[in-house]
């Protein structure tokens, strides 16, 4: 059973914990950075990317992250855990960071007032079944993606979830839902890059 951590600074950590559990993950939340080596995966949370990246920074766990990333770890994140994994932020706020590793720029709070949260379903690659219900919450989208990208789902024009080696992300809160399609993926995910 793979152990995967939930980034656990700050947004929906108890949610992710409980669809990784549902997706036969042991599941345990990350705040030091003892806790990110014992690991073999990471999902980093919805929240609001600005706090959780400054927490990360506090509690000496960004070059850490950085670090496992780099090296290898697969790493999932949702909404704001998007921002966090990707390599540039299009708008970021002042002393915003990321940890990096999905070339792609991303624009935070992008589907504008009117369509701050909102559900839609989207047809996402690598998970059978039909399409998932995608909770978005002042949702990013995926401004632009290199070549190593690949774009999983596409909503409104714009990629909503995209996956590069280890590395997923969506725009989207599947932990919301009660659909664990994507926590299994990235469980399978974790488990091929343990073997
Ligand atoms: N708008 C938030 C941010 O920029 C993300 C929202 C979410 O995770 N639901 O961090």
């Amino acid at each position: 059973t793979p152990a995967i951590g939930v980034l656990a600074l700050q947004g929906d950590v108890r949610e992710h914990l409980a669809a990784l559990e549902a997706a036969g993950a042991a599941a345990r939340t990350v705040r030091r950075p003892e806790e990110l080596a014992a690991v073999d995966g990471l999902v980093i949370p919805g929240g609001e990317s600005t706090t959780i990246s400054k927490l990360a920074t506090a509690f000496g766990l960004m070059e850490p992250l950085r670090e496992r990333v780099r090296s290898g770890m697969p790493a999932y994140g949702s909404c704001a855990g998007m921002i966090m994994l990707a390599d540039k932020i299009l708008d970021p706020r002042s002393g915003q960071e990321t940890v990096g590793g999905i070339d792609m720029i991303v624009r935070r709070n992008a589907f504008g007032r009117q369509n701050e949260s909102f559900e839609a379903s989207v047809e996402m690659a690598g998970v059978e079944g039909g399409p998932v219900e995608g909770v978005f919450i002042r949702a990013p989208w995926v401004e632009s993606t290199g070549a190593e990208v690949e774009v999983l789902a596409v909503f409104d024009g714009h990629p909503v979830a995209v996956r590069q080696g280890p590395l997923l992300a969506t725009a989207f809160h599947p932990e919301l839902t009660g659909d664990h399609r994507v926590h299994r993926l990235f469980t399978g995910m974790v488990r091929s890059a343990a073997r």
